[in-house]
């Protein structure tokens, strides 16, 4: 009966990392790390525990996030409904093209065999993604009906990436691809994605928690679905989502647990009853309920 609109299912292997208290920065830097040191066979062992969890606590449907393609057929053949979106990241231009050629190819063959779980594609973020990705995903998306995913709008320091092109997120990004410039647009993440025409694809927008009120005009203008996190955006310091505005929008929003390593529980229980203490006295407890049931926001 549940929808949990955003897990990284390949990531419940490392969920001692959590809760870590540590700014997004950090704990993306240690998450990245630690994922690299496990093997697959740990990592699959920890995707097989997590759908055992939420048949368990009465998830139907998931939207899960594949980086490692490791949850893929685990998830063609849970019984599950919902999206897995094929993840691609690449902030050099060049090496995005590669990747996002090679998960075109993934996504045609895994296309033909879809279930109640759907294929779709997943563009990181505008930190580890070069703009020429999100457009020509956008592109592709749109003309092929694919679903899409973004974490977009998450913490302070995607702002101040996007904003004045510093940070911690900035650090990272040139020490993984030191020989990229970096001109920041210096606009919002949500009207970054409006420039680059992805909006027009309308992505799921995955936290949207760095908005003001031209963003929230501009989601609802395209009609964009926002899968709310709020254990991970708390736990990762990245503040709280104006639920109740996104609401008055009249914006399609669903419930997410995000991945093992920055909540707690996949128990979609659980975030209902911290969205509801985070919200309390601006959206009603029930309306939070049924956003954990908003299973169409995934199409
Ligand atoms: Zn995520």
């Amino acid at each position: 009966m549940y929808t949990n609109a955003h897990t990284h299912l390949e990531l419940s292997a490392l969920a001692e990392l959590c809760p870590t208290g540590q700014e997004f920065g950090a704990w993306l830097q240690t998450m990245l790390a630690r994922r690299m040191q496990l093997d697959n066979a740990t990592l699959e062992r920890g995707i097989h525990s997590a759908i055992e969890q939420l048949h368990h606590n009465q998830t139907t449907t998931v939207g899960d996030i594949s980086a490692t393609r490791l949850s893929i057929e685990p998830l063609l053949n849970s019984g599950l409904a919902g999206v897995v979106y094929l993840e691609v990241l690449g902030f050099d231009p060049d090496v995005a093209s590669q990747r996002f050629s090679a998960a075109q190819r993934e996504i045609d063959t895994l296309r033909q065999r879809e279930t109640a779980m759907k294929i779709g594609l997943s563009i990181h973020a505008p930190y580890s993604c070069a703009p020429s990705l999100f457009e020509a995903a956008a592109r592709w998306c749109q003309d092929e009906a694919l679903p899409l995913a973004i974490h977009i709008a998450e913490s302070p320091a995607e702002v101040a990436f996007l904003q004045q092109g510093i940070g911690a997120l900035r650090e990272l990004n040139r020490r993984i691809t030191p020989h990229i410039e970096w001109q920041a647009p210096q606009c919002s993440p949500i009207a970054y994605l409006e420039q680059l025409g992805v909006l027009e694809a309308q992505p799921v927008l995955v936290h949207a928690v760095q908005v003001d009120a031209d963003d929230l005009a501009l989601i609802a203008k395209y009609d964009c679905a926002v899968v709310h996190c709020p254990r991970s955006n708390h736990n990762l310091l990245c503040g709280r989502m104006p639920l109740e505005q996104m609401l008055a929008h009249g914006i399609r929003v669903g419930l997410g647990t995000d991945s093992l390593t920055s909540a707690q529980s996949l128990d979609m229980r659980d975030e209902i009853s911290f969205a509801q203490q985070l919200h309390a006295y601006k959206v009603e407890p029930v309306q939070i309920e049924q956003l954990a049931m908003q299973a169409a926001i995934l199409n």
